[in-house]
């Protein structure tokens, strides 16, 4: 059982953060800015989160001494990073208080139990479950080609996706997923893609930010458009929809909702996250309050803070050798740099990003 608290947590209190990498960075410098103190807790050494912290673990995720003292180190456990094994945020939650709760990881984390929670609340395109090339076979005969077929966990960025054409040879595409569990989802003719991400408190209050645009290059988020270009019922559909997805979890924290927006004009569920998300960066250049500060009030029990926004922005990722860039970046008057102390720029790698605000209704290519 997650332990829910009445009281908000005081400034001075120690957030734990699951996960090192530059959501849980900027995370802990949101929260220092309000005075609380941030705990790591990752696998890996000098990582992006800890450089920026009071305080790191350095243990496996199933290590559960080490997830023990942590727990009774801090004051709120959340998470940067979903695929944390659900087990291990249970045993957390035996010894903190842990927002979002492990429901929200465990569902999050699979995306087969993720699609089948999703369908509940709003559509999704059509999917089955895939445990062999027969299989395979079948599935995409149901649900017709174009299809993608997914690893069911661990899959972010596009990773262990395999396009399965009409002349498909399903045992090379099973092999080349790589997973003993898939997915096989129908293809999506997209218009474009959107994200919502809202922030629901303990006491049961929203902030929600408005729908944005998401364009990405070889799977990967390389642009955020804020606010997207949609009719307004739209954009209020997909808000309705983030609100639902989080009333159903019960979620204290932040949510993020990927959508698919189809040429005939639906809304489809692509996936979602508890935790901050790269289509929300924008916020801590254009809001009253950035997604990072919203999901510490949010696990902290406190207000949340004012979403509302003073410009729009594009947010462009800078991924694997875009950060050698940053001198130029550095000098462009208005540029927002944000850099995330990794080392080594590796291809495909989030090394950073940068903002750039418009006047309201300015904003380029939207
Ligand atoms: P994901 O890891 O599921 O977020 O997928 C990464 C990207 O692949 C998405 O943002 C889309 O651009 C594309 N994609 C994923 N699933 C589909 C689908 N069923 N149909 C069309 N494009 C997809």
């Amino acid at each position: 059982m997650t332990k829910r608290s009445a009281h908000p947590l005081p400034p001075g209190s120690t957030i734990g953060i699951m996960g090192g990498g530059q959501l849980g960075r900027m995370t802990a410098l949101a929260a220092a800015q309000l005075g609380y103190k941030s705990h790591i807790f990752t696998p890996e050494t000098d990582s992006p989160g800890a450089q920026v912290s009071a305080a790191a673990t350095i243990a496996d995720y199933e290590d559960r001494d080490a997830l023990k003292s942590f727990a009774q180190a801090v004051d709120v456990v959340t998470f940067e990073f979903e695929n944390v094994p659900a087990e291990s945020a249970e045993f957390l939650a035996e010894h903190a208080l842990v927002r979002p709760g492990p429901n929200c990881l465990a569902i999050a984390q699979d995306r087969l139990k993720e699609k089948e929670f999703i369908n509940n609340t709003a559509p999704t395109t059509p999917y089955r479950k895939v445990t062999s090339a027969e299989d395979l076979a079948r599935a995409a005969d149901e649900i017709g080609r174009p299809a993608v077929l997914k690893t069911s966990r661990m899959g972010y960025d596009g990773k262990g996706q395999v396009l399965i054409a009409p002349d498909c040879d399903y045992a090379v595409a099973w092999e080349e997923m790589g997973a003993e569990v898939g997915i096989l989802e129908a293809f999506v003719d997209l218009e474009r893609e959107i994200s919502v991400i809202t922030a629901r408190s303990p006491h049961g209050g929203w902030a929600t930010y408005p729908a944005v645009e998401n364009r990405h290059v070889n799977h990967i988020l390389d642009t955020t458009l804020a606010p997207a270009n949609l009719p307004g019922k739209m954009a209020d559909d997909a808000i309705a929809i983030a609100h639902d997805l989080a009333d159903a979890l019960d979620l204290v924290g932040l949510l993020a909702v990927e959508m698919f927006v189809t040429r005939d004009g639906r809304i489809l569920v692509n996936e979602m996250a508890p935790r901050p998300h790269n289509s929300g960066h924008w916020t801590m250049d254009a809001c009253a309050t950035s997604q990072f500060e919203q999901m510490v009030r949010a696990v902290c029990g406190l207000p949340l803070g004012s979403v509302e926004c003073h410009h729009d922005a594009v947010m462009k990722n800078l991924i694997g050798d875009d950060v050698h860039a940053w001198p130029d970046l550095m000098a462009e008057a208005g540029a927002r740099l944000h850099l995330y102390g990794k080392a080594e720029a590796r291809p495909g790698r989030k090394m950073g990003h940068v903002n750039r605000l418009y006047p309201k209704g300015k904003l380029p290519n939207a």
